[in-house]
């Protein structure tokens, strides 16, 4: 077996998921349906609602289940610009590609889109927010809880104050934060939130957009009228039963932070040990406990990744692959580090099944992999 530190990317499921998912393989029927079947599902879509509830402490009714984080956070997009006068959303450009890439859409659409500035962990400057809300009528401020490339959180609270001072709404995506800190959606001061479940060993293609209860916004799927008409399609049963028990285990995992950090120091302190000249991004800012986005100069993101793969670790690259050519992290450029910078971007992310040996076998593997490269300064005898 690999040692797997990608979580941030997705993660496995975790062993009471899948036996909730073993238990499930019957529950068949359409909740919408009045018959037995139907209502069996029902109970149990019922059940993983008030579980995902839980989780971020809100009613069962304002849990919308969607496919992805990314549906969550286009349905908050799309959905409260169409029912706001204005046509003026505020963002950042470290967000999400799912937030990032609908806002430039909607810029081509004829939306004034602002991304604000960042600096250099990648955090958004708060004034720039202030005057920008005073300089125009907005319709929506969309800023990510926490980065996934880097793991850099935002000020989210005081963007909250910002946003409450100027009544503008404001959406959250929280995808990874869930099961990292505590969410208390109700005193977060956010109109709406997105969660996705792979990111906390639940499964693939199943989220929620939490809704604070009186908001108005459009839905992006019509149909039938599921999740109270915001989102119609016959709901991904054992995705959302799945689900259901992954939220009830994010206390488990958020108590389980305090290891995985000091993994994570050990493991940044071996990386600095092997290449001294390596940049640990957002160093300086809040950043959650289970990432690391490190540069290495003059080395390729892309490679190294390769190197580490063959020896049985599975890392991830910040820039993306277009065209069969790498491209700079756009988070990385954002954040003023230059292009050939942001190649070098590596992530490492844990999760509840990472290990000190995992760390020990990550930093076996650089080091060689380092060496191979002649990226690791040899030892002066
Ligand atoms: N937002 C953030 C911060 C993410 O990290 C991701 C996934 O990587 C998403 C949104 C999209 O979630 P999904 O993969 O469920 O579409």
């Amino acid at each position: 077996m690999s040692v797997y530190l990608d979580n941030n990317g997705t993660t496995p499921l975790k062993e009471e998921v899948k036996e909730v998912i073993r238990q499930s393989l019957d529950v068949f029927g359409n909740p919408s349906s009045a018959h037995a079947e139907g209502q069996k599902a029902r109970l149990a879509l019922d059940h993983a609602r008030r579980q995902v509830a839980q989780a971020v402490n809100v009613r069962s009714e304002q849990v919308v289940f969607t496919g992805s984080g990314t549906e969550s956070n286009v349905m908050a997009l799309r959905g409260f610009l169409n029912v706001c006068p204005h046509k003026r959303l505020i963002t950042s450009p470290t967000e999400h590609s799912s937030v990032y890439n609908t806002a430039e859409v909607l810029k081509d659409e004829g939306f004034d889109v602002v991304y604000l500035p960042v600096d250099e962990d990648g955090v958004i400057c708060l004034e720039a927010l202030d005057k920008e809300l005073s300089s125009k009528p907005t319709s929506l401020v969309s800023i990510m809880a926490a980065n996934n490339e880097t793991g850099v959180k935002q000020p989210i609270q005081k963007v909250a104050e910002i946003c409450k001072k100027h009544g503008v709404k404001l959406h959250i995506d929280a995808v990874q934060l869930l099961a990292k800190e505590v969410i208390d959606f109700p005193t977060m001061g956010a109109d709406s939130i997105a969660i996705s479940f792979h990111k906390i060993g639940g499964p693939k293609g199943c989220a929620a957009l939490i809704l604070k209860n009186e908001v108005q916004m459009t839905s992006l799927i019509t149909g039938g009228g599921q999740e109270r008409k915001r989102r119609s399609g016959t709901e991904n049963m054992l995705g959302i039963i799945a689900s259901g028990e992954a939220c009830a285990q994010v206390q488990k995992s958020i108590e389980d932070m305090p290891r995985l950090n000091s993994l994570r120091e050990k493991m940044e302190q071996g990386i600095l040990n092997i290449t001294p000249d390596a940049v640990i991004v957002g160093q300086n800012a809040p950043r959650m406990d289970v990432t690391t986005c490190v540069m290495v100069p003059n080395t390729s993101a892309e490679m190294v990744l390769l190197s580490m793969d063959m020896a049985g670790v599975c890392i991830s690259q910040g820039s993306a692959c277009s065209s069969g050519r790498s491209v700079p992290s756009r988070v990385l450029t954002a954040q003023g580090f230059s292009e050939e910078m942001a190649l070098a971007g590596l992530r490492i992310s844990m999760a509840w099944h990472n290990t000190a040996e995992d760390v020990e076998k990550f930093l076996t593997a650089y080091d060689q992999t380092m060496s191979r490269m002649k990226i690791k300064k040899e030892k002066v005898s």
